[in-house]
């Protein structure tokens, strides 16, 4: 059950205006499908677009914040929960306890980080919760196209790349992630990259 979605997104709105759009319509999804939607807590970019369109349509938000940031009065004021944390690495911890499943859309290096750690914790075996990426209007493609070429060159097995769920439409991705059965192949560290 997804009941709770951890969403990473930029805390800049880009400037594709269909990042901001399909941001509000992934926050209303959630919301009118009874999930919880739980991010970064702050209320710029695309992080409050979503937030603010999940809260619109009556659902339940948990923000999972650093206190350096709550000083600097990024956070969202009107969450059905605000959680301080000390660090970022607790953050992303938390977030990654409260949540069945994790979305990244478009977003800089602090939504590829969150994504990444996620991954890379599934890939050692330490969950098995589906993560994805919403790719609007092929943002993610050229990152797709790198990853492709980590596992040509055998970093990375390919059952481990086809862990990450790509999709551009909202609700197909969340059917996919309720579907998903992660591979049962813990990487060996230091070991072969064959597959
Ligand atoms: P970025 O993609 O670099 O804009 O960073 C966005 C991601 O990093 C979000 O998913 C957040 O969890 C975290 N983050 C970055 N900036 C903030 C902020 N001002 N408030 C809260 N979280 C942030």
């Amino acid at each position: 059950m997804l009941t709770s979605i951890c969403v990473f997104c930029g805390s800049s709105a880009g400037k594709n205006p269909a990042f901001s759009q399909t941001a509000a319509r992934f926050g209303e999804l959630l919301a009118r499908n009874g999930r919880t939607l739980v991010y970064g807590g702050s209320n710029v970019g695309l992080m409050k677009v979503i937030a603010d369109a999940a809260l619109s349509e009556g659902g339940r938000v948990v923000g999972v914040m650093v206190d350096y940031l709550v000083g600097k009065e990024v956070a969202h004021d009107a969450l059905s929960e605000l959680r301080i944390v000390p660090t970022m690495s607790e953050r992303k911890a938390l977030m990654a306890e409260l949540s069945d499943g994790f979305v990244a859309l478009p977003g800089g290096i602090g939504t590829l980080d969150e994504l990444f750690e996620i991954w890379t914790w599934s890939q050692l075996g330490f969950h098995r919760k589906p993560f994805g990426m919403l790719n609007v209007d092929g943002f993610f493609d050229p990152l797709i196209a790198y990853l492709k070429a980590v596992a040509d060159q055998r970093f990375m097995r390919s059952d481990h790349l086809e862990m990450l769920l790509v999709d551009d439409d909202p609700a197909r991705l969340l059917e996919r992630m309720a579907a998903y059965q992660p591979p049962d192949l813990p990487k060996w560290v230091g070991g072969d990259v064959s597959g």
